[in-house]
């Protein structure tokens, strides 16, 4: 275990947290400093309440929750423009660039989370990527942690902060069983794009999330809809 501080941007989601479970692993929860940014999205309260929840459950004490309110106002995407529907998932995941992609969303994470970290002296910034079984975001690829690292280390005071994406590479099942090696709770993350009391279970987000535990041979914990997609579960 290292002692150095690191800063998790933690959704509330299944791949967030089972990267706070493992930044909880290598730093201990006190040198863990978790991050949620809100922008508008659907489930921004739901998101929210997960994000209390798993901070707790880690026993990740500092905690910055912030609004990001340029991503909603220039809309662009069905998580933040009520105009647009939330899809239902296609059978061609990954293939095209999905209406659910936020413009250049996790860069306003990244940049809040490297901000803070120069002034907390934390050094390592997790992040649960995913560009394995996912909805093919540009902003999940290797290649663009690999740059975002060059410009903090060309843009920060001492130029030693550095994010890892220690997901990237998965495919969701392994990261569930990952998750439950490390005891990450699974309960109390929310994946889905839509609802807020039950995961809709048809959105691209639930139905990623369900092949997943399906694929690790465990039953996934939150409530969903009655749904066709029973069938994932
Ligand atoms: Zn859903």
């Amino acid at each position: 275990m290292t002692q150095s501080k690191s800063v998790v941007v933690l959704s509330g989601g299944m791949d967030s947290c089972v990267c706070a479970a493992l930044a909880v692993r290598d730093c201990g929860a006190g040198n863990v400093a978790a991050l949620h940014v809100s922008y508008g999205q659907r489930t921004e309260a739901r998101e929210q309440q997960a994000f209390g929840e798993i901070c707790d459950r880690l026993a990740i004490r500092q905690r910055l929750m912030v609004r990001n309110q340029a991503l909603n106002q220039i809309g662009g995407s069905a998580l933040t423009d009520s105009n647009v529907a939330v899809p239902t998932a296609g059978a061609q995941i990954g293939q095209q660039i999905p209406i659910t992609y936020v413009p250049f969303r996790n860069a306003h994470f990244l940049s809040v989370a490297v901000s803070w970290a120069e002034v907390i002296g934390a050094e390592t910034i997790y992040i649960g990527a995913v560009e394995q079984d996912s909805s093919g975001y540009p902003d999940c690829r290797p290649a663009y942690y690999e740059a975002f690292n060059r410009v903090i280390r060309a843009g920060t005071k001492e130029g030693r902060i550095q994010i890892v994406t220690p997901l990237i590479a998965m495919h969701k099942a392994e990261i569930v069983a990952l998750g439950l090696r490390l005891g990450a709770p699974f309960e109390l993350t929310w994946s889905c794009y839509s609802g807020q009391s039950e995961a809709c279970g048809v959105c691209e987000s639930c139905v990623l999330r369900l092949r997943a535990f399906a694929a690790a041979g465990i039953p996934d914990p939150i409530p969903y809809q009655a749904s066709s997609e029973a069938g994932w579960r």
